[in-house]
């Protein structure tokens, strides 16, 4: 993914199939502003040679939504590592989407182990923190977020660019936006985390996800703070999504 204007990432998640894959990729690339560098899709790992093979010698990115905690092939049945992905073409991956901590219990260290390892096969992690409802009416928001960046900053030490996707939970599938200004203080904060603690010439990248959708995004991404989108469920609908990257 391209560096230089708004970044919006799709994560298909467990959706899809190969027909309607395809009909989503061909509306998506026949359209001049969406099929640029700076969009990137996340998509299922049985899907990716599907979409490596279609979007071959095009300007859109595409990535994974987690890769394995293990770096080396081998004896870990079901698991996909991170050079498996960049050997298909992959260009990034999703590390600790609060599914993949929710039901899937990715701990710090889970994730610290992944987002080294895709840094090593040379993808981009882009690290998804967040906190749920009973912290954001806790008032502990910015706590538990900081706590998340703290857990995974080590596996962070000497990247050229990281990637921090800011995803409050109830935010998630759920219809509910965080408010511009929530946004704001929360990029703000997640920035100045990782400013703390980064080689100063890191180059940060905080991005929003939650509920992104055709009619709010060019507002969120008009934030001086938001440096792009992680969208979801709209990224599954071309019209949706085309309308996302519009406003990037
Ligand atoms: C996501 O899955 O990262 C996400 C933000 O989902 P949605 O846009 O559907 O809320």
């Amino acid at each position: 993914v391209a560096t230089g204007t708004k970044w919006v990432l799709g994560n298909w998640k467990m959706n899809g199939r190969l027909a309607s894959n395809q009909a989503l990729l061909a509306a998506l690339l026949t359209d001049a502003q969406v099929n640029v560098a700076h969009v990137g899709l996340a998509v299922p790992t049985v899907y990716m040679a599907q979409v490596a093979q279609t979007l071959s010698g095009q300007p859109m990115a595409w990535g994974g939504q987690a890769v394995s905690r293990f770096a080396a092939d081998g004896a870990y049945t079901g698991e996909v590592n991170a050079a498996m992905l960049a050997d298909l073409g992959a260009s990034f991956t999703l590390v600790g989407h609060s599914e993949r901590r929710q039901y899937f219990a990715e701990s710090d260290e889970v994730l610290s182990a992944q987002i080294r390892h895709a840094r090593e096969a040379g993808l981009l992690p882009v690290v998804c923190v967040g906190e749920g409802l009973a912290a954001r009416e806790a008032g502990e928001h910015e706590a538990v977020v900081a706590a998340q960046i703290d857990g995974v900053i080590a596996a962070l030490q000497g990247s050229e660019r990281v990637v921090v996707a800011y995803e409050p939970v109830w935010a998630i599938g759920t219809g509910l936006t965080a408010s511009l200004g929530q946004i704001v203080a929360m990029h703000e904060k997640i920035r100045a985390c990782l400013l703390e603690k980064l080689a100063s010439s890191c180059t940060i990248l905080v991005l929003y996800g939650g509920s992104v959708k055709a009619d709010n995004a060019a507002d969120i991404l008009a934030l001086s703070e938001v440096d792009g989108v992680l969208v979801g469920g709209a990224s599954l609908v071309a019209e949706q999504f085309s309308k996302v990257c519009y406003g990037a």
